[in-house]
């Protein structure tokens, strides 16, 4: 076929890779949001280029698996356990994730961070490296590549030094911050410069794009257009692509026989009360403590409530190995095994909080039967949950209230009821308000929103992205 090829870069691949022998490799394919909203896009031969998440420090293991992921379209980066621990857990999760989200650290964290600074850094750019020496490997004139996330803000600029013909993409997956909050990175200018050798940088949202575009004039003294940055005359476009879901992978879903029997469960069992829902990772950006204080603040402003709403909060389970998440867990345990103390019964309890996943039809069920999802997230690039939500909703229309913080916001916001997360007694009335709002209403806010996240579709994004790209390399040909 004469199908433009497509290089998909990112972190990590979209398969979970077990070792069963010397050469032997189980693989299981993740389908997350983006492999998803790739899935969809039909005009591109897609290859993808990541790190398969585990250390293989042996040869013949490294032989065995790349040829087990070529099968799977996927190409290995291989990293060892001190690159992995220096770049991954070290500069992207320890600085870059909680930099992006505005969060602080403790201050002995801050102290040891500074220390340990300089040497991460390099690692960081160390691994772009090899992503980009494995990109040039498997590179043929005309493809297309697509560097995902902060994990890669070093890969574009790796590439086109290595090739200036090469069409290069970059996206965020995060918020991006505000400049002020950018200019305390000690490697603020080497990173924007890198960002910068992309031919198209796009963000979730306009806001975003608007920081970085800020970040640029402010730090590095560019100038900042319309259209994106300029230097020297080599304009780099900057844009808004907010991401979406395969809405009919959910829809299609709830028609399946376990669905519908799983929603019969539940409704049976949580029968006579209003389900409220959570769904997040025990992240601390989710505001998981922020919800449920302001659920128990409504329970205690609405004793008539007690025992006729229910909220289930999924937890699901990450980085457990760091002791500030560690500290998050027990703190969200701690909150609810008070709320349920306190307005429980002897057969009921009013906070059910699952410190696990579910698989997706366990979650396509939950979000069909809920009557109120409460997105909380202090600070969040997009949020899918709530687009999962949505996409479960068209039979029972109910209510999301959300986080103005969340990505989600910008595009859910009409249908949505918009709260700020640390303000906790609007939160609580907003609970109130959700709980008692009448069909009509709900209805009207559910279609705006439903008709939001079915065409507003993952794979609609991917193909908007991508034809922006190859227009953008046309445009800067016409202008030279
Ligand atoms: N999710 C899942 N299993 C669970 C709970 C959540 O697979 O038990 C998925 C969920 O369907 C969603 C993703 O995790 O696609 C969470 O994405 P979101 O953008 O809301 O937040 P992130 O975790 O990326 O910060």
């Amino acid at each position: 076929g004469s199908k433009q090829r497509l290089l998909v870069v990112a972190n990590r691949l979209p398969v979970s890779a077990v070792r069963r022998g010397e050469d032997l490799w189980h693989l299981e394919i993740s389908v997350g949001g983006l492999v998803s909203a790739l899935l969809g896009v039909k005009e591109f031969e897609t290859r993808w280029i990541g790190w398969a998440g585990v250390n293989v420090p042996d040869e013949i293991g490294q032989k065995a698996l790349t040829k087990a992921l070529a099968e799977k379209r996927c190409i290995p980066v291989f990293l060892d356990e001190e690159i992995v621990h220096q770049y991954y857990n070290g500069y992207c999760n320890n600085i870059l994730w909680p930099l992006f989200h505005y969060l602080g650290l403790p201050q002995e964290d801050r102290l040891a961070t500074t220390r340990s600074f300089q040497s991460q850094f390099d690692a960081y750019k160390k691994a772009n490296q090899m992503f980009a020496d494995v990109v040039s490997q498997h590179y043929e004139e005309g493809d297309v590549v697509w560097c995902h996330d902060y994990h890669l803000m070093f890969l574009p600029k790796c590439l086109k030094e290595r090739n200036s013909k090469m069409k290069v993409g970059w996206f965020l997956h995060t918020p991006f911050p505000s400049s002020e909050i950018h200019r305390t990175l000690p490697s603020r200018s080497e990173l924007l410069r890198s960002v910068l050798a992309a031919d198209l940088v796009g963000f979730h949202t306009y806001d975003y794009a608007r920081h970085f575009v800020s970040a640029c004039t402010r730090i590095l003294g560019l100038e900042g257009t319309p259209e994106g940055v300029e230097d020297q005359g080599k304009l780099t476009r900057v844009a808004a692509f907010p991401i979406g879901i395969d809405s009919d992978r959910f829809i299609r879903a709830l028609e399946l026989p376990q669905v519908q029997d799983h929603m019969k469960e539940l409704k049976e069992r949580f029968a006579g009360r209003k389900v409220m829902l959570g769904v997040d990772r025990l992240d601390m950006i989710k505001g998981i403590p922020q919800k449920i204080l302001a659920f128990e603040k409504f329970l205690e402003e609405n004793p008539s409530w007690r025992d006729k709403v229910v909220l289930l909060q999924i937890a699901v389970p990450t980085r457990t190995d760091v002791p500030e998440y560690q500290k998050l867990t027990s703190q969200v345990h701690e909150i609810v095994g008070r709320i349920n103390g306190r307005f429980g019964t002897l057969t009921a309890v009013p906070i059910h909080h699952l410190d696990r996943s579910l698989d997706f039809h366990a979650l396509c069920a939950l979000y069909a039967v809920t009557d109120v999802a409460l997105v909380t997230s202090l600070r969040d690039g997009m949020n899918l949950v709530s687009y999962e939500f949505v996409a479960c909703q068209d039979s029972k229309k109910g209510v999301l209230i959300l986080s103005e913080f969340a990505g989600a916001a910008q595009s859910l916001g009409a249908g949505a009821i918009l709260v700020n997360p640390w303000n906790i007694t609007e939160v609580a009335s907003s609970i109130g308000y959700a709980l008692n709002m009448p069909a009509d209403e709900r209805e009207k806010r559910h279609h705006h929103n439903f008709m939001h996240v079915t065409t507003h579709t993952s794979q609609e994004w991917a193909a908007t992205f991508v034809s922006e790209l190859n227009d953008t390399i046309v445009e800067a040909q016409l202008r030279t």
